[in-house]
């Protein structure tokens, strides 16, 4: 069977009509047999809120009063059967009751339930507005199937395990349906609901894609595909018709927000093509990625991942001694915080770590415990407010007379780092958040928009 898995992004489910929008999209491919939903727009940033112990009672009516005003907006507009009207009543009945319970318990589980609620909210309505147009949609919870490890926020697929589960609970109905089921949700093995942080859904959609074989993930949202930069920093981002897997998992992980990090892993596991497009002009086109491409250029596109923390550690017993940063590395680790950058010198170790990258509630990957811990070993400086921009491309580490441009750009800013060599897919600068759209901007000109450049 040949079979798509298409995704929805927060603003295609924002309201009934963007949702129009989604549902003739798969209506126009009947090989697009499971659909993955993000929460409405806004949504999950006010259920954010909600988890805040700082909130009041006022504020958390507030705060319910506004998902609440989202969903029977759409409702209303749908002229919903009572069965989708009492399905969503309970959820936002969840809802109620989650926040409340959040009071006397602070626990991480209550959190990630309530955080689900957005998504399971839109995935009812989706699959309404598909019946309406005549597609044999059905609502699935994800739970079933996207099985995750307990850490709560964060959490961690477990990818056999939801290949079987997929075979078992999903696989069955897509012989006669449409399923519509929830992005960034899964739940660990005592049923309990997790989150896979923030910007999860495209990451689901390419874990269920991998656990059904499917031939292709669509990535729907509200540009036309992955641009050459984000298209709100600079007018003159274009668009991409093709990239590979390799280009696209160094743009997703160095912050363009179009594709979650992890989305890549499992297609290239399995192979599947990702189509990138927007959801309200489909007649676009948009961005294929894919394992092969023609002429893959120098440079491609640059990322911008604001939200940056530099970790600056000085420790005499470094100077000509083992073992130090593998001790360094073990404390980060066991306070399971991911290095993004690193360069070291004599008795100094750089290393950046990325505030973006926090769990599905956003809290900090910096706690005091950990510095404290490191403290121990060495002295901790912390320089926060620093953007990573990152030139993503093929053969960088390899092609000579490249830096002469990127370095006539970075001449007037503050480079606090720069990382090249690991990858030949990039070349990173850390320069402050202030700076960040300029360089951008300034890059993308000197590498893109001059005549006869790459
Ligand atoms: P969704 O809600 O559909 O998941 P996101 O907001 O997560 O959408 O991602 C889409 C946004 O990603 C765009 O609006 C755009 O501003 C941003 N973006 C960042 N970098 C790029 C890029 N290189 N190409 C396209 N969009 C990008
Ligand atoms: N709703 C979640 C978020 O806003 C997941 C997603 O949209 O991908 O982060
Ligand atoms: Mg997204």
């Amino acid at each position: 069977m040949s079979l798509v898995v298409a995704k929805f992004g927060g603003t295609s489910v924002a309201n009934y009509a963007a949702m129009q929008s989604c549902a003739s999209i798969i209506a126009a491919n009947p090989n697009t047999k499971v659909v993955v939903v993000s929460a409405s727009s806004g949504v999950t940033n006010l259920l954010v809120e909600l988890t805040k112990a700082t909130i009041n009672d006022i504020q958390r009516d507030a705060l319910i009063n506004d998902i609440n005003v989202v969903q029977q907006d759409i409702l209303m507009q749908l002229d919903a059967s009572v069965d989708v009207v009492s399905a969503i009543g309970q959820v936002l009945n969840r809802i109620q009751q989650l926040s409340e319970a959040l009071v006397l318990d602070r626990s991480k589980a209550i959190m990630d339930e309530l955080l689900s609620c957005g998504e399971l909210c839109s995935s009812i309505l989706f699959a309404e507005v598909l019946k309406q147009i005549g597609v044999n949609a059905t609502a699935f919870d994800v739970r079933h199937v996207l099985r995750t490890d307990s850490h709560f926020g964060k959490a961690e697929p477990q990818i056999e395990q939801i290949s079987h589960l997929v075979e078992q609970h999903l696989l069955p109905h897509l012989a006669t349906q449409c399923v519509v089921t929830q992005g960034f949700v899964g739940a660990d093995c005592h049923g309990q609901t997790t989150t896979l942080g923030r910007g999860g859904s495209d990451y689901s959609a390419a874990l269920l894609a991998e656990a059904l074989h499917a031939e292709a993930v669509e990535i729907w949202t509200d540009v036309a595909g992955i641009y050459s930069t984000d298209p709100r920093i600079t007018n003159n981002a274009r668009p991409l018709k093709e990239i590979s897997f390799n280009e696209a998992a160094e743009m997703a992980t160095f912050g363009a927000k179009v594709l979650h990090p992890a989305t890549i892993l499992p297609a290239v596991r399995q192979q599947i093509q990702v189509f990138v497009g927007s959801s309200k002009q489909p007649e676009l086109g948009g961005t294929w990625i894919r394992h092969q491409v023609h002429n893959p250029p120098v440079f491609r596109a640059v990322a911008l991942r604001r939200g940056q923390t530099l970790l600056n550690l000085h420790s005499l017993q470094m100077l000509h001694a083992q073992g130090f940063l593998a001790h360094i590395f073990t404390t980060l680790a066991q306070h399971k915080i991911s290095v993004d950058l690193i360069t070291t010198s004599e008795v100094n170790v750089a290393l950046t770590l990325d505030q973006t990258g926090s769990d599905s509630s956003g809290q900090g990957l910096l706690t005091e415990a950990l510095l404290q811990e490191l403290s121990q070993h060495c002295r901790v400086r912390v320089e926060d407010k620093l953007a990573l921009v990152a030139l993503i491309g093929n053969q960088i580490a390899t092609t000579s007379g490249l830096c002469k441009q990127v370095f006539e750009v970075l001449e007037p800013y503050n480079v606090r780092m720069i990382c090249q060599g690991a990858s030949p897919h990039n070349l990173c600068v850390l320069v402050s958040e202030n700076d960040a759209a300029d360089v951008v901007t300034r890059l993308h000109g000197q590498l893109f928009e001059l005549e006869g450049r790459c």
